[in-house]
């Protein structure tokens, strides 16, 4: 990319032959900062066609439609990378229906939805820090994912759409966070990648408040997704519909966010806020 190679000549303090980036697997449940997890089985869709479904509530801070195409610019961002001269394969887009269903789960034999939600009430079993997590479901024994899901946490806005050098402090004495910068990282997550070790990269861990960087798929990143998804190596038949059929609604029972069933698992990622603050 020649922005990530813009990166390369400007800092000049990365060579050509480093590699950061990491892989989500099955086994990815601890984080151990500096180095990627190598057990378990590499987690990695097979298919390439892939919808989501927006939260039609969207975000308390910005309209529907500037949340819708943040979402979408943060999808062509990744998918737009050239590998050695190929595209990637990936055909992503948005499913429109009406989503009752805000809980990130996936149900085994039902009907699914990679969904894209705004929490206000931010779950316990979440990072309180996490700007937000994104759940990406999987087959344990040979890693396929099979669903994914992205939770914003609204008490870590107010959200914006910073200037390109980043937000300042509002007026309020809080910084705005930039969701693009988000939803760049998490769609990241989405493909399959851990965060990584380089912590300039869209996959850092970590990110300041008013952060712009990590709108970007830098070098890092890219080497990364195009190391996991080698252009021509998934599936070319193209189906958009979830696993199990089109998901609209919560089931009326048994909705279990985030329990594990045999052999399913969810890798929970989040990108955390450096110097966060509540909203009050
Ligand atoms: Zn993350």
């Amino acid at each position: 990319m020649l922005r990530a190679l813009g990166l390369v000549t400007v800092l000049g303090f990365v060579p050509s032959s480093a590699e950061a980036w990491c892989q989500l697997t099955s086994e990815n449940v601890e984080v151990r900062p500096g180095e990627c997890v190598t057990e378990g089985a590499p987690l990695r869709w097979e298919r390439r066609c892939l919808s989501y479904t927006l939260d039609t509530s969207g975000s308390p801070d910005l309209p529907i439609e500037t949340v819708r195409a943040v979402v979408q610019d943060a999808f062509a961002e990744w998918t737009s990378v050239d590998c050695d001269g190929s595209p990637l394969d990936f055909e992503v887009q948005e499913t429109e229906v009406l989503a009752e269903c805000r809980r990130a789960e996936h149900r085994s034999g039902g009907p699914n939805l990679n969904a894209i939600t705004f929490l206000d009430e931010w779950p316990s079993r979440y990072p309180e820090e996490a700007y937000a997590v994104t759940s990406v479901w999987h087959r344990v024994d040979d890693g396929e994912i099979l669903d994914a899901d992205i939770v914003v946490n609204n008490r870590l806005g107010p959200y914006a759409i910073c200037p390109d050098d980043g937000c300042e402090e509002g007026p309020d004495g809080v910084v705005p966070a930039d969701l693009p910068n988000v939803l760049t990282h998490e769609v990241g997550h989405f493909f399959g990648l851990a965060h990584s070790q380089f912590g300039w990269a869209a996959m850092g861990a970590s990110s300041p408040r008013g952060e712009t960087r990590k709108r970007t798929v830098w070098s890092d990143d890219a080497v990364g997704i195009c190391a996991i998804y080698p252009p021509g190596s998934l599936d070319t038949a193209c189906d958009f519909t979830p696993l199990g059929g089109q998901g609209t609604t919560c089931p009326k029972s048994g909705c279990s966010a985030t329990g594990a069933r045999p052999g399913l698992f969810a890798a929970l990622l989040a990108l955390l806020a450096v110097g966060w603050r509540r909203r009050r």
